[in-house]
């Protein structure tokens, strides 16, 4: 049996074509004016930079603004508290994004918490979080909600299978096992202090990798059917998850790159999309 690839890549072009209209929608609605995507940079960090980039151009493809916040390393988290509130205020400004990782010293968790949550589009509030994990309408942090996009697109069965997510930082393991136990999956979460992490592996009929350590899951631990994600990304087009082996043993897989990357930013605009509707009441 050949392996079903999980195209994020192409998932997330057909999601841009049916934003497009929406954001024409808004602008024929709202008297000319667009969804804006505000997204805030501190420091140099170039891999973070791309990403920026990336979304920014997102915006575009799709008709949309975006404003660029660029702010020095050495920034303090007053600065950033005082920048978000500021674009909280602003009207014309429907999603905000605080590239993560901050550099050092910044208490991201404060900065993200300030986030107005109309606007936290980007899924990174404690408020968002908590009212996903009980099932209340919030914008998903955008990697797992993008996974779960890539998994309801292909029909993946997720009731009932045991789902084993390796990771749990608060943008993505975490919020991962909530939305899989939230759609009914027996969810098992392992990260740096697990013992025998090869024993969970085996076990897992849908399998997250999210360690942000290359290829740290090996193919050989992967039980022969499972649905297999991998959200990491390395130089050289790297994951989390042993490449080698994988579509013999998988029945379903995300490509590195081309996965779950694409869907991240598809999510992240559908999400300043929505905003806007909300905000500009065009819906
Ligand atoms: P992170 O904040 O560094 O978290 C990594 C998690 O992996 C932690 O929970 C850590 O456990 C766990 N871990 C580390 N070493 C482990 C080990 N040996 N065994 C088991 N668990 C281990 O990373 P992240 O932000 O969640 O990102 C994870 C990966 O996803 C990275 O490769 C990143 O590049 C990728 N990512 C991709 C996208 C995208 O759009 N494609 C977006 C975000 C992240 P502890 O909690 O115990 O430390």
């Amino acid at each position: 049996m050949t392996a079903l690839i999980l195209d994020g890549k192409a998932l997330a072009r057909d999601m841009e074509q049916t934003l497009s209209p929406r954001v024409g929608a808004i602008k024929v609605h709202a008297h000319g004016k667009t969804p804006v995507l505000a997204t805030i940079l501190v420091g140099d960090d170039p891999a973070s930079a791309t990403y920026v980039q990336m979304k920014g151009n997102a915006c575009k493809r799709v008709g949309m603004d975006s404003i660029r916040v660029q702010m020095p390393a050495n920034t303090t988290t007053i600065q950033i508290l005082a920048k978000i509130r500021e674009l909280n205020e602003d009207s014309n400004v429907h999603g905000i994004l605080l590239q993560h990782p901050v550099p050092r010293g910044i208490d991201e968790r404060a900065c993200f918490d300030a986030i107005d949550a109309r606007k936290d589009v980007d899924g990174v509030t404690c408020l968002g979080f908590g009212r996903m994990g009980m099932g209340e309408s919030a914008y998903g942090s955008c990697t797992p909600a993008g996974i779960m996009s890539l998994l309801k697109f292909h029909e993946i069965p997720i009731a009932g299978k045991h789902a084993v997510v390796v990771g749990r930082s608060a943008i993505l393991g975490k919020p991962m096992a909530l939305m899989l136990l939230n759609h009914n999956a027996t969810v098992t979460i392992c990260h740096s202090k697990t013992e025998n992490l090869e024993s969970f592996v085996k076990q897992a009929d849908i399998l997250i990798g999210a360690v942000g350590r290359p290829e740290l899951i090996k193919s050989a631990w992967i039980k022969p059917g499972a649905v297999v994600i991998d959200a990491g990304y390395h130089p050289g087009g790297i994951g989390d998850i042993e490449k080698a082996g994988l579509p013999e043993i998988a029945s379903a897989y995300t490509p590195v790159p081309g996965g779950v990357g694409p869907m991240t930013i598809a999510t992240l605009i559908r999400q300043t999309v929505e905003s806007a509707e909300a905000h500009l009441n065009t819906k």
